[in-house]
């Protein structure tokens, strides 16, 4: 990983050290942070004589070898003071980042969405989400529809929310960025689609959208997880956040393994906030607080919540698992209490 001493290298400047990397059959790739450009050396980097060629440029401010299978997303990396930001805010700052909506937006009710929207900031959350496009286990079951997008933009526009929607190809990944949706969501069922994660870091490099990289249900070990992001990062986008959203086999009598104690174990290896999903860990709306309040004890820095104005007439998930936006409220200031709990703990 290169530094450069100014916020990036100037044209010149990069061209000087991709011919010295080039000499090693190494090259480099550019990752913009919001207030530094870092620069990663892809290829074998254990060269002596490249690193102190380049640590000897006047305008290098430091070069880092990092022995981790994620290097960018390793706490240690150039990257550990980056800052995630949606919308302006900051996740994992002062309280946790809460993300809330359905599971689906009911394209024949845009009222339902757009009161549940109203009445979730009301309730306090930090940014929407809803599903536009669906990734069901049953082929049959309803798969989202194009015109949901249009939705989650007006309720966008009308609450001045960021959005939450989760992208499973290329299409939606083309449609969401051209929509400039805030925080692109990958499920734990594309968790290691390396190819999709390339193309998600790659095209959503430079821009305002985050992702929200879900944990793979298949147990993905921490390793496993921050490898899966490391690809995003990688291919130029740093503002990534992880997920755990449990694992299966489920525990008998919930949706999936709760996992919410990962946390602790990802945030000791990677700089990344860790927003936890407790909706679809636990799967029932009764079990959501005290998932939401463990996720919190154990260092989360946000959650991602299914909630809906009246969860009956969801048409995903939401019959089982949403709260109401009444119920977000509760849940939103137990969780800030939480959190202050935490950092008087830790004091
Ligand atoms: C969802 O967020 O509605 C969803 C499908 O999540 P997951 O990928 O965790 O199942
Ligand atoms: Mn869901």
């Amino acid at each position: 990983m290169i530094i450069p001493k100014a916020s990036k290298l100037d044209a010149t400047q990069l061209k000087e050290v991709e011919n010295i990397v080039d000499e090693f059959d190494c090259s480099i790739l550019e990752i913009q942070g919001r207030k530094q450009c870092v620069y990663a050396l892809l290829g074998d980097e254990t060269h002596a004589v490249m690193f102190k060629r380049i640590a000897g440029l006047s305008y290098i401010r430091k070069v880092d070898a990092i022995e981790s299978p994620y290097k960018l997303m390793d706490r240690r990396s150039a990257l550990s003071e980056h800052q995630v930001e949606v919308g302006g805010t900051k996740v994992g700052i002062d309280k946790p980042f809460i993300i809330g909506g359905p599971c689906t937006i009911d394209p024949n009710s845009p009222s339902l969405y757009l009161e549940t929207a109203h009445a979730l900031k009301e309730a306090g959350v930090n940014a929407l989400r809803g599903g536009v496009w669906k990734p069901r286990t049953n082929p049959y079951s309803y798969q989202g529809d194009n015109k949901a997008i249009e939705i989650i933009l007006r309720a966008r526009e009308e609450t001045g929310l960021p959005i939450d929607i989760e992208v499973m190809d290329s299409d939606n990944l083309t449609l969401a960025l051209d929509a400039k949706v805030d925080i692109l969501q990958v499920g734990t069922r594309n968790a290691l689609n390396y190819s999709l994660l390339k193309e998600i870091g790659k095209n959503s490099a430079g821009t305002e959208s985050s992702v929200l990289l879900k944990r793979g249900r298949h147990v993905a070990s921490p390793n496993e997880f921050i490898a899966a992001a490391e690809y995003l990062v990688a291919a130029g986008n740093p503002n990534v956040m992880l997920c755990p959203r449990g694992t299966t086999p489920p525990l008998d009598g919930y949706r999936n393994h709760p996992d919410e104690s990962i946390t602790p174990l990802l945030k000791s290896r990677s700089w990344a906030p860790v927003v936890v999903d407790p909706s679809h860990s636990v799967g029932h709306a009764e079990y959501i607080l005290a998932c939401s309040l463990s996720a919190i004890a154990y260092g989360a820095d946000g959650l991602c919540i299914e909630s809906h104005i009246d969860p009956a007439k969801g048409i995903g998930d939401d019959p089982k698992q949403a709260i109401t936006p009444s119920q977000m409220k509760e849940l939103i200031l137990s969780c800030q209490d939480m959190w202050k709990h935490r950092y008087q703990v830790a004091d």
